[in-house]
């Protein structure tokens, strides 16, 4: 069985303390996978140098974000880490490097404390490195896919239009270029167009301001690299928050299962 693969738009850090239809989706997305042996996230919230991935167990809970409410800060996701998968992971990349420093960041950990409450699944994180472009992120995720059929669950975690300085209220309106963005990557999600989606900057003029930095767009370009064939695609929390937080998410799946999110 080939385990599904997800990108999750986080968007707020305020989302994992739960309320609204983004973590009413997660909860059922939860309900809707099946159970992996093993999650590995590529979150946008850590880049290294030369890439990395978290070899604790267990693995810390980072409150990477500050000025936020008291609470937001004291929440943590205790799920164990897994040196069995971070053995895979040195096999099929063997330039890895093992960091004990990191743990999971709010990338990782807000969305999964919604999707997998039990917190009883190891999670492992996979670093972006800063020395590759877009095209190098996307060669490295290819050497990933076959983890797909060892029952881990391959999470890319960042959102597709992120510009923090133009962010509305919430409640406030799209930007167009936002809109126009979000539109131009599903289309060529639809069409399996993983060359358009490496080549962004060119996809749309509307990527100036809808990507203003790599780092919240590069974790798509790692579930592209395993995506099969094969794979059906379904997106889900497909709105625009804030004005420029896109909260689009899909699932690449085999087609057994049926998601209703
Ligand atoms: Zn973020």
């Amino acid at each position: 069985m080939r385990m599904p693969a997800i990108f999750v738009g986080h968007g707020s850090p305020m989302h994992a303390l739960g309320q609204g239809a983004v973590v009413r989706h997660w909860a059922r997305l939860g309900g809707e996978l099946p159970r992996p042996r093993a999650i590995l996230c590529i979150s946008a919230h850590w880049e290294t140098d030369r890439p990395a991935v978290t070899d604790l167990d267990p693995p810390p809970t980072i409150h990477d974000f500050g000025g936020f409410p008291a609470e937001l800060y004291e929440l943590h996701y205790p799920a164990p880490g897994s040196p069995e998968l971070v053995a895979e992971l040195q096999h099929l990349v063997p330039e890895l490097r093992r960091d004990t420093e990191w743990g999971l960041d709010h990338g990782t950990w807000a969305p999964l404390r919604h999707i997998f409450p039990a917190a009883d699944i190891p999670v492992v994180q996979f670093s972006l490195a800063r020395a590759f472009d877009p095209a190098g992120h996307n060669t490295l995720a290819r050497r990933l896919a076959p983890l797909r059929e060892a029952g881990v669950l391959i999470v890319g975690s960042g959102n597709i239009v992120h510009n923090l300085r133009r962010v509305k209220g919430s409640g406030g309106a799209p930007h167009e270029w936002a809109e126009v963005f979000d539109a131009a990557v599903a289309e060529r999600l639809e069409a399996d167009d993983a060359d358009a989606l490496i080549k962004y900057p060119a996809l749309s003029p509307a990527a100036r301001l809808a990507v203003p930095t790599p780092e919240h767009y590069l974790p798509l370009l790692y579930v592209l690299g395993v995506r099969h064939p094969e794979d059906r695609l379904h997106f889900f929390n497909k709105f625009i928050e804030m004005g420029s937080l896109s909260m689009r998410s899909f699932i690449l799946h085999a087609g057994g299962e049926e998601y209703e999110l």
